[in-house]
C-alpha cells in the first residue's frame, strides 16, 4: 500500500498510458473506473477503457452531484471529483463508499492524479498534431513524385484512416468508392449526390457523418466520408480533414491531367489501342520477359479486307466508323492481359501472352468471325444507307526464344500476307 502523497506522486509520474494510472490508484483505492468529461460532446467517457462514450444516468447524476461538492455516495459506488483551476474535468468511480482517512488522502492526491491526466491528454493532443503534420508533408511529397491515382488513393485513406480514430474513412471519385473495397451505408451514398463544387464540409445533425468534398480548380472530384462508430469528430479533426482533402483534391487533380496526358501519348484517338510507339515498347517488353521466364507468346496481325473501297465508296468519315467497330469487336475478343496496338492505317497488332500457336490460331479464328458478323451501323454518317460488314485477313505467328522481336513479327506479316494472297477472310499460322 502506498502510503504517502510523494510515493504516489512518484508512482504517477512513472505512468505512460491510462491502464498504468489505474494499476496505481487500484493498490490504494477500491477504484472502478476514471470518467473525464468531454466537453464537445458533453458526456462522460472512460478514460481507463480506451477513451469508451459512457451513457448511464447514474454517472451522469453522480458527475451533476460533483458540481457542488467533491465526494458523492451512490447507493453502492462513490465518486470524487477530478478538477483543474475549480473546474471539474472528470471524477473516481469507487465499488465502495470511503472511509475518512481515504477521503483526506484524495483531497491532497487527486490534485495530481487531474494533473497527471491533463498532461497526458495534452501530450496525446500533440502527438496527434505532430502526426497530422507528418500526413500532411507526406502527402506534399506524394504530390510532388506519384501520379498513379490506384496508388495514391489507398496512402491517403490509410492516413487518414489512422488519425480519425473511431470512425470508417470512405474516399469517393466521381460518386464511386475507391477506398476501402466496400461500404455498406446507403445514406452515405445517398448525402454525396448532394455535393457539388461549391459546398464546404458537411455533418449529419446527429454529427455522426461528415462530408469533405474533394475540390481542385473548381471541379468537385470526390469527397472524403468519415462514419463515426464511436465518438463524433472534435473541431480539430475537422479542421484536419478539411486541410487535407484540398490537399487530396490537388493531389487527385494532378494525377488525372497526366492520365489524360499519358493516354495521348500511348494511345491511338480513333481506337483506344497502343499507339505505334507505343505498340513497339510493348512489343519488346513482351518478347524480353517470354525469353526471360521462358514462356509461350503469340502475335496477331490483322488487315482489313479491301478497306480501300470502303472509302472510296462511302467516304473516309465511314471509314473511320468502320475501323472504330472493327477495333471494338477485337478488343471485347481479347482478355485482360492480352495487347491491342494499331500497327498501321487498318492493320492490328495483338500480342497473346501465355500463349501456343494452337491456340492463338483459335483467337484468330474467332476473331475473323466475330468481324465478319459485325454489322456497323453507318446510317448517322449516310442516310441513305442501313449497315455494311467488312471481313479481315490475319497472320499468326509464335515467339520462338532464338530470333529477334522484329523476326517474330515479320513472321505475322509474311503469315498476313499469305491470307491475302490466298483469297482473303482467313487465318494463316506462320511455319
Ligand atoms: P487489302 O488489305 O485487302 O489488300 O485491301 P485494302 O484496300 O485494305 O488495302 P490496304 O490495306 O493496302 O489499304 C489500306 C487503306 O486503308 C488505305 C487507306 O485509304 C485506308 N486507311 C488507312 N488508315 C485509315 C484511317 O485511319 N481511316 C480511314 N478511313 N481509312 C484508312
Ligand atoms: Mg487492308
Ligand atoms: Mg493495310
Amino acid at each position: 500500500m502506498i502510503d504517502n502523497l510523494k510515493q504516489i506522486f512518484s508512482f504517477l509520474d512513472g505512468c505512460s498510458n491510462a491502464v498504468d494510472i489505474r494499476a496505481v490508484l487500484e493498490e490504494v483505492f477500491p477504484l472502478k473506473a476514471i470518467y473525464i468529461y468531454d466537453f464537445t460532446t458533453e458526456s462522460l467517457r472512460d478514460f481507463s477503457k480506451s477513451w469508451m462514450y459512457i451513457k448511464s444516468k447514474e454517472l451522469d447524476d453522480a458527475f451533476e452531484k460533483l458540481q457542488s461538492k467533491k465526494y458523492y455516495k451512490g447507493k453502492t459506488n462513490s465518486y470524487y471529483a477530478l478538477c483543474n483551476n475549480n473546474k471539474i474535468i472528470g471524477m473516481l468511480e469507487f465499488s465502495e463508499h470511503l472511509y475518512d482517512k481515504l477521503l483526506e488522502f484524495l483531497e491532497m492526491a487527486s490534485f495530481c492524479i487531474s494533473l497527471k491526466i491533463q498532461n497526458m491528454i495534452l501530450s496525446e493532443r500533440m502527438q496527434k498534431n505532430i502526426d497530422f503534420h507528418d500526413s500532411m508533408k507526406n502527402i506534399a511529397k506524394i504530390i510532388e513524385t506519384q501520379y498513379e491515382i490506384n496508388y495514391i488513393v489507398p496512402i491517403i485513406g490509410e492516413m487518414i484512416d489512422k488519425f480519425v480514430s473511431d470512425h470508417l474513412v470512405y474516399i469517393f471519385i466521381n460518386n464511386e468508392l475507391v477506398w476501402p473495397s466496400a461500404c455498406r451505408d446507403e445514406k452515405i451514398f445517398e448525402l454525396i449526390k448532394c455535393l457539388n463544387n461549391k459546398s464546404e464540409y458537411i455533418l449529419t445533425p446527429d454529427k455522426k457523418i461528415g462530408l469533405f468534398p474533394l475540390i481542385s480548380e473548381n471541379k468537385l472530384l470526390g469527397c472524403i466520408v468519415t462514419k463515426a462508430t464511436d465518438s463524433v469528430l472534435s473541431e480539430k479533426e475537422i479542421e484536419y480533414l478539411e486541410q487535407l482533402s484540398s490537399q487530396t483534391a490537388t493531389t487527385i487533380n494532378r494525377a488525372n491531367v497526366y492520365a489524360e496526358i499519358l493516354k495521348h501519348a500511348t494511345l491511338d484517338a480513333l481506337t483506344g489501342f497502343y499507339n505505334r510507339r507505343q505498340l513497339e515498347e510493348r512489343v519488346k517488353q513482351e518478347v524480353s520477359s517470354a525469353k526471360r521466364q521462358k514462356r509461350n507468346l503469340c502475335v496477331i496481325m490483322s488487315d482489313i479486307d479491301f478497306f480501300k473501297s470502303v472509302n472510296d465508296t462511302y467516304g473516309h468519315a465511314v471509314g473511320d466508323l468502320v475501323l472504330k467497330s472493327v477495333s471494338k469487336v477485337i478488343k471485347s475478343q481479347l482478355r485482360d492481359y492480352d495487347i491491342a496496338g494499331r500497327y498501321g492505317g487498318e492493320e492490328f497488332l495483338l500480342l497473346l501472352p501465355y500463349t501456343n500457336l494452337d491456340e492463338a490460331k483459335i483467337v484468330a479464328e474467332r476473331l475473323r468471325k466475330s468481324v465478319e458478323s459485325k454489322k456497323t451501323d453507318i446510317s448517322k454518317i449516310l442516310p441513305d444507307y442501313k449497315d455494311i460488314s467488312v471481313t479481315i485477313s490475319l497472320g499468326v505467328a509464335q515467339y520462338n526464344s532464338k530470333e529477334y522481336e522484329k523476326v517474330f513479327i515479320q513472321n505475322a506479316d509474311k503469315a498476313l500476307y499469305e491470307a491475302k494472297e490466298s483469297g482473303r477472310n482467313k487465318v494463316v499460322a506462320y511455319k
